[in-house]
């Protein structure tokens, strides 16, 4: 079962269309996902056009009653203000979604993963050990988007970030200190926290991350070749 879920002010930014590629895309997709932030996201979206309609406009910045919560903290703040401080993303309509996913083959795996990455999937993949990447072309200053891919038995060395790291898992499954995930969780961390996921058997992942990983454990220089390939 999908525990971890995005923040109600990212699923409301996201139907308003507020957010940048990168992380309109990981909305998307954890709502292909997830019933519970897609029905979120509907109403947020009626919600927004039924204020247009009845405001012109003028209302619908106002957040709705519902769009917060208690836990919101600074540092959370901090990293929502961060994303929507980037440019929106340009939306593409489909006009009628033939298939709700795409498929991926990479390592003679099929993947079907949700039918947002469709346009984004079209770029090499580089790897190094068990672990392999590809970059997508979303062009946020320092924000980077990839497809992340680790091997049975692989692990991604402790680190922290400057900025945050969203990690959408999407095939698999993995673990670090705080749990562990399936397909669908959106798990989204800022600088303060540490983690080294593993990976049992294998997964397939969506990041987004806006400055390079910080290796706390280890030899940095012999771990920048695998920063660099992550981030
Ligand atoms: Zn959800």
């Amino acid at each position: 079962m999908i525990k971890h879920h995005p923040h109600t002010d990212l699923l409301l930014a996201h139907a308003k269309a507020e957010l940048p590629l990168s992380m309109s895309i990981a909305i998307a997709a954890h709502c292909a996902l997830c019933h519970e932030c897609q029905s979120q996201v509907s109403q947020f979206t009626e919600q927004a056009a039924e204020l247009a309609f009845v405001a012109q406009g003028d209302t619908l910045d106002q957040t709705p009653m519902n769009a917060t919560d208690s836990s919101q903290d600074d540092a959370l703040q901090q990293m929502l203000s961060q994303i929507m401080a980037l440019p929106e993303a340009t939306q593409t309509e489909d006009d009628y979604p033939v298939k709700s996913t795409v498929s991926l083959n990479h390592k003679n795996v099929r993947y079907e993963i949700p039918r947002v990455f469709r346009q984004h999937i079209a770029h090499p993949w580089q790897q190094i050990g068990k672990v392999s990447r590809m970059r997508f072309n979303v062009d946020e200053n320092n924000t980077r988007a990839s497809l992340l891919h680790i091997d049975a038995l692989g692990e991604i060395p402790q680190h922290t970030h400057k900025g945050y790291e969203l990690t959408l898992l999407l095939a698999g499954e993995f673990s670090d200190l705080h749990g562990q995930y399936v397909p669908g969780d959106f798990i989204i961390l800022d600088g303060k926290t540490q983690h080294s996921p593993k990976t049992q058997s294998g997964c397939l992942c969506y990041t987004v991350l806006d400055a390079p990983l910080y290796f706390t454990k280890g030899l940095s220089k012999l771990l920048n070749p695998i920063g660099e390939l992550i981030y």
